[in-house]
């Protein structure tokens, strides 16, 4: 290493930008040089929020952008929007980079690499996929495109995928005033809850007013120059309007092709310091793996959380200081209008292949003392280790202060709780927030009696 090192971040948002800004924190501009390459035109923007820009909620994409490159550069931190990079070399330390605006490619030498490409839509080759009016959404520019053409008035509009980007999507057009309907290839949204309460949110977007068709799958996006209709095998739906949420993955081609090692999901593989096995390599975010804590399995999820602390932690150790991520639990939330969403752990569908047996309980109760004005229905479903009684996943749906509570659970599943120890947990109540025994309390009570009725029975 030269006296001042240089450190290279590809991708400039949430895990990339944590990195840059954790490790100047520690080291100063004449110790460690930072240039960070970003192809979008955005740095450190929210893309959770866009749903929530096309949807007017948030009324200007700016203020989605939490630190621009003017920014960066008054904290030593070179960011440079409209570079592509397009090549990693290993042995030689260096990267190709592609000056978008210039047209003009160059080479950039780095002594510590930090990988940060995110994540990239999925696009499966369905005719018609790339007409004008079908929009994706993941970056910054997406979010305005499509934010453009809901202003301009569209007629009808369908959503494909029925993941919580597609909901967020659905509920932005609903809310818009626009007609939509909603064609998911599984039985159910959500397709990472369990069918029970999967049911209870395909009957949320029914009710908000979507036009919900599952089990069917997308032929073809028809149109002549411009999207006109979606056809499966049941109906062609008329749409001048379509956004596509068709799931992610880890956009790892560029590692790939430089011989970065990946791990059994297809992610960058890590350890929990977030480096790489290649001398200077780190990687954080929607394009690392993480250890999920109860399945100990190597996983890779695509959350805004999970890359800003993983970004935190990769800038840390660059740093020269000591930070580790231990892993996830795999706790999300979302919501289609009124309707909360909330999962933590592992569902029954995940459970399965682990070869674990576990005891569930579903309770039904309200998110306020249910005398108290604006009192909502609120579903709880817990899943315990059978013998141990170790809680392993939680999921709720429910109307507004549902889905935070999912938090708890999750501190429960970190912390290995067993049900029996949730029970007496001393959890805030007042009228106004919940009922005296809250929610998360009814459901671990009855699941640890669950537990504790198979002990007896000796199942
Ligand atoms: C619509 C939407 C809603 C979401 N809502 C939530 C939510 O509510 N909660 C939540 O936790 N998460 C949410 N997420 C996920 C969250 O936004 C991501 O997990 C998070 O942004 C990941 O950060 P990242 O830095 O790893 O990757 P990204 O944000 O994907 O950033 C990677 C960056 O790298 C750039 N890049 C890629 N390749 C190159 C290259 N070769 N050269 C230069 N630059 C490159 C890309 O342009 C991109 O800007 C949402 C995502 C979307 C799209």
């Amino acid at each position: 290493m030269s006296a001042r090192a240089r450190m290279v971040v590809v991708g400039g948002d949430a895990a990339g930008m944590s990195a840059a800004s954790q490790a100047r924190r520690r080291r100063d501009a004449g110790d460690l040089e930072i240039v960070a390459f970003e192809r979008g035109g955005h740095t450190s923007y929210s893309a959770c929020g866009l749903p929530y820009y096309a949807g007017d909620v948030v009324k200007d994409w700016r203020t989605l952008v939490a630190r621009t490159p003017a920014e960066f550069a008054e904290r030593d931190i070179d960011a440079r929007i409209r570079h592509e990079v397009e090549e990693i070399d290993l042995r030689d330390r260096r990267v190709r980079v592609r000056d978008l605006a210039a047209g003009r490619s160059s080479e950039e030498s780095w002594d510590v690499l930090v990988v940060a490409t995110g994540s990239e839509p999925l696009r499966p080759p369905i005719p018609g996929i790339d007409l004008p009016g079908v929009h994706g959404l993941s970056v910054l520019q997406d979010g305005i495109d499509l934010r453009q053409a809901v202003d301009a008035g569209p007629r009808r509009a369908v959503v494909v995928g029925g993941g919580y980007i597609g909901l967020e999507a659905a509920e932005a057009l609903v809310n818009r005033g626009v007609p939509t309907a909603l064609v998911e290839a599984g039985p159910q949204v959500m397709g990472r809850i369990d069918p029970d309460m999967g049911a209870l949110v395909s009957k949320a977007v029914r009710d908000v007013g979507v036009e919900l068709h599952t089990e069917e799958q997308v032929e073809a996006i028809e149109g002549d120059g411009r999207v006109r209709a979606v056809r499966t095998a049941a109906r062609t739906l008329e749409a001048d309007l379509v956004v596509l949420g068709l799931g992610t993955r880890p956009a790892v081609g560029l590692a790939e092709a430089a011989g970065i090692t990946l791990g059994p999901s297809g992610a960058i593989a890590v350890n929990p310091r977030m480096r790489t096995p290649h001398e200077g390599v780190w990687a954080a975010g929607d394009c690392a793996e993480a250890r999920h804590l109860v399945s100990g399995l190597p996983v890779n999820y695509h959350l805004g959380t999970i890359a800003n602390k993983q970004g935190r932690v990769c800038g840390i150790n660059i740093g020269g200081g000591d930070a580790t991520f231990p892993g996830v639990v795999g706790t999300a939330v979302s919501k289609i209008c009124d309707v909360e969403v909330a999962r933590t752990g592992l569902s029954e569908a995940e459970l399965r292949p682990l070869g674990l047996s576990w005891e569930s309980a579903t309770v039904d109760s309200t998110t306020r003392a249910g005398y108290f004005p604006g009192a909502a229905p609120l579903r709880t479903k817990v899943l315990a280790e059978r013998r141990s009684g170790r809680l392993l996943g939680a999921q709720i749906v429910g109307r507004e202060g549902a889905a935070k509570r999912i938090d708890v659970f999750a501190t429960a599943i970190w912390n290995g709780m067993a049900v029996d120890e949730m029970v007496n947990l001393d959890l805030s109540y007042a009228p106004p927030f919940a009922p005296v025994w809250d929610p998360v309390l009814i459901a671990a009570r009855k699941l640890s009696e669950q537990v504790e009725l198979t002990l007896r029975d000796g199942r």
